[in-house]
């Protein structure tokens, strides 16, 4: 009981999808449960081929509910049901004529017919079968209309007036219901895509902002980044950080080691600066980050991650790996553009690289 109340919850909240088993479950017992409604009332008037027909219909719903339901053999549930109820409605409507409104669920199977084939699993029903049965559904209405029109039905004028009014209001009623919750149920289902498609839209967006090693900002989205700051014209530096002697590592420990060193390398670093600073996979193993300090607190800052990245130890197989990482820094001022200040901090990176590396330039 909990576990359905959780679901129906979620399902109300859009964090879950209505599953087709759901779905005719829900279509087959209602329909059987009206054909119950009608056997009753038919067999109380002494319709009794009526009374026979729906006790049939009943069982023949039923057994979709639970057998067909199971089997997932939702296109034949679809189509038996678009026919028997488009049959039903018309045959009730020659035999008692059409004062008894039982027409009106013919009108109802359009959108409904439509709703089911279209949420069919991989879209089997297409928009072509909803079409075609709309386009029966149509010429029966018509045709059933004309023939009550020039002759009387068999059971007709056999009843008093407010019986069939009586059938005309539950018929109305019971329609307008069924229109009613399958509106609910498609607006839930639209809710549950929307909500599905902003999920993925939020992680291929993440996907395509990083670097799938190191789940640092790429040079594409760092690119962007870097105009909207240059853009606040407020003090920031930008660092460019590069490994010591990485072709070592890999030409030492392999390849796989040098990505290891390269995502420990790049983990200190996010850990050194602060959620509104940026770090960048700009190359192979290089990094650039963008510090939202003047030159001085940006030294510290490099200085840190020099020294973090020295002290690290990076166990492998058994063996210690050790890397060093030299950077150089620029800060910005007025009217600099982004490309002369990675120039500013690659020449100054070039002069640490050249001074015996493990160092910080600012
Ligand atoms: P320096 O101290 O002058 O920077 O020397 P270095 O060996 O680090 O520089 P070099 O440019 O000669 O070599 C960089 C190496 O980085 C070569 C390349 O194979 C390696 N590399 C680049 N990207 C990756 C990667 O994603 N994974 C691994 N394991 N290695 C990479
Ligand atoms: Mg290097
Ligand atoms: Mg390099």
């Amino acid at each position: 009981m909990k576990r359905m109340y959780h679901m129906v919850r979620q399902i109300l909240s859009g964090k879950r999808a209505i599953n087709n088993s759901i779905k005719y479950l829900l279509v087959c017992s209602g329909v059987a449960l009206v054909h119950l409604c009608f056997a009753i009332s038919f067999a109380a008037v002494h319709v009794m081929p009526l009374a026979i027909y729906n006790i049939a219909s009943t069982a023949f719903y039923f057994f979709h509910a639970t057998v067909t339901n199971r089997k997932k053999q939702y296109m034949f549930i679809y189509i038996s049901a678009v026919t028997e109820v488009l049959f039903h409605s018309c045959m009730t409507t020659l035999l008692l004529g059409w004062d008894w409104g039982f027409m009106i669920y013919a009108i109802v199977m359009i959108p409904i017919s439509f709703y089911l084939a279209y949420t069919l699993p991989n879209h089997e029903g297409g928009i072509v079968s909803p079409m075609v049965s709309s386009g029966v559904v149509i010429l029966c209405f018509n045709v059933v209309h004309a023939i009550c029109r020039h002759t009387t039905g068999f059971y007709e004028g056999k009843y008093p007036v407010n019986m069939s009014v009586a059938f005309y209001y539950f018929n109305a009623t019971v329609a307008f219901l069924i229109l009613l919750t399958f509106s609910i149920l498609f607006a839930l289902e639209i809710r549950y895509m929307q909500r599905r498609l902003e999920q993925e839209n939020d992680t291929l967006e993440e996907v395509a902002k990083t670097d799938p090693l190191t789940h640092l900002l790429n040079r594409r989205s760092m690119n962007g980044y870097m105009a909207q700051v240059v853009n606040q014209r407020k003090t920031f530096c930008l660092m460019m950080a590069d490994i010591d002697d990485f072709k070592k590592v890999n030409d030492t420990y392999g390849h796989d080691c040098g990505d290891e060193v390269l995502i420990a390398v790049s983990n200190i670093i996010s850990c050194c600066v602060r959620e509104d600073d940026y770090v960048c996979r700009w190359g192979g193993e290089e990094i650039l980050i963008l510090v939202r300090t003047d030159l001085t607190l940006a030294a510290q800052v490099a200085e840190r991650i020099r020294q973090r990245v020295a002290s690290k130890v990076i166990s492998r197989k058994g063996k210690e790996v050790r890397v060093t990482i030299t950077i150089g820094v620029s800060e910005y001022h007025n009217g600099m553009s982004i490309q002369s200040m990675i120039e500013e901090a690659d020449q100054k990176l070039y002069r640490g690289k050249n001074n015996g590396k493990n160092q910080v330039i600012a």
